[in-house]
Formats: C-alpha cells, structure tokens, sequence
C-alpha cells in the first residue's frame, strides 16, 4: 500500500476525519475565516446548524443555518437528532448529529463555528477528533467597530452580543490553539497551518500502519 495522495480517492477511507470546533465572540472574524478555510479545502465541510433566531439580511436557510421554529427545534432535542446544543444570545443553537457522523465515516473533516458550550460538549463526546480553535479580536474597540460595521443587528442587540463576548473569551484556555485576528491573511495562514499539521496526526491516519508494515517487507 502506497502513501495516499491527495487527489486519490482512497485517501477519503484511509483517514479519519477530525473536527475543526471554532469559537471567538462575534464579530472576531470567525465566519470569513472558516469559510474561506472551507472553499480552499475540498476535504472539509461546515456544520449547518439549526437555530431559532431570525434569519440575518443576506442569509438563506439551509445555508448559513436551518432556521426552525421553537417547536421544530424542541421536536430534534427529543428526537435526540441534536449532537449538542445550547442557548446563545436568548436563541437556541444546535449541532445535527447525521451530516457529522456521515462526514466523519468517510474520511472527510467538519468544520464548526460553534460557542465555548459547544465546543465543550463535541470535544468531551469525540476528544480523540476535536480540534479546537479560539479566535481573539486585535482591541475590543475592533472588535465592536466590525460589529457595527456589519450593520446586520440593532444597537441593542450589538451591546448584548460584545457583552457575552467579555464571558466568551474567558473560555481561551479550554482551546488547542488561540489565534489573534489582527490581520485577515495572517491569521487565515495560522489557521490553515493548524488545520495541515493536525490532519497528519498518525492517529487519524489508519494508512500508515500498513505503509510502514509493507515498507518493513520490502528487500531493496
Ligand atoms: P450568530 O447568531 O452570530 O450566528 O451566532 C451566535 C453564536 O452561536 C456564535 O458564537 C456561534 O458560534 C454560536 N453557534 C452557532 N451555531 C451553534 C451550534 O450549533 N451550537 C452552539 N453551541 N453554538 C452555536
């Protein structure tokens, strides 16, 4: 058995996925990051979450999240279909458990923009796949500037969001890795370096064993 290369399908079998459980307070640059993170890597899929807040301008259902009602969301906890879930901002937030587990049976990587509650909880379940990244704004007055910036959420709404983040950034040292988001590129490159570096972890690569065991076999 050789050592899969990337366009080789049998890589998709021959790694075990991880997951990628990104945090930071809104507004710290968490989304463009991790999209961009996901459009560059074929291997990694983003976690759709299910929420019961409103649709943002700009967002679709199914998208950026599946918006349900309080009672759809009631009926997935019941039906236990939730891999987590917690309550954010005086909404409730959760993670469909189907598309992790599919992706990580066949060898793809997920990626979650996800609250320190979440991350908790995916990591305390799969400590072996989580990955757990936290992104840091520059200032609090960059990070308040980008909120308004965005221009998506009422005032009171923006006070409420850089209130929870001060209780957000405290969880720091319950992540693998703390990325400062001073400059997009920058912080973009450390994260993908994280992301490279953790995928070839030898534990997430059931191929090696049979590699090492057949180059042991080989007379040069
Ligand atoms: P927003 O309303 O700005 O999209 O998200 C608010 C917060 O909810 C963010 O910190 C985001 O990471 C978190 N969040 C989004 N989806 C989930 C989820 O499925 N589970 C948990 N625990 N938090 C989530």
């Amino acid at each position: 058995m050789s050592p899969p290369e990337e366009h080789q399908k049998p890589w998709e079998t021959q790694r075990r996925g991880l997951l990628l459980l990104m945090s930071s307070p809104s507004g710290a640059g968490k989304t463009s990051l991790s999209r961009r993170l996901v459009a560059d890597y074929s291997d990694l899929t983003l976690s759709i979450s299910a929420t019961t807040r409103q649709p943002r301008p700009g967002e679709e259902d199914g998208r950026e999240y599946h918006f349900v009602t309080d009672t759809e969301f009631d009926r997935l906890v019941a039906e236990d279909q939730m891999l987590e879930w917690a309550t954010v901002h005086d909404h409730r937030y959760g993670t469909p458990r189907k598309p992790v587990i599919e992706a990580l049976e066949m060898g793809h990587d997920v990626l979650f923009d996800i609250d320190w509650q979440g991350a908790r909880s995916i990591n305390s379940a799969m400590p072996r796949d989580s990955v757990r990244v936290f992104v840091l704004p520059p200032s609090w007055s960059d990070l308040s500037r980008r909120l308004h910036a965005r221009a998506q959420d009422h005032e009171d709404v923006i006070q409420r969001r850089l209130e929870r983040g001060r209780d957000e950034i405290t969880h720091w040292g319950e992540y693998d890795y703390v990325i400062v988001n001073k400059s997009f590129d920058r912080a973009y490159a450390d994260l993908s370096h994280i992301y490279r570096a953790e995928r070839m972890k030898p534990g997430r690569n059931t191929w090696i064993k049979a590699f090492v065991d057949g180059l042991r076999s080989e007379r040069a």
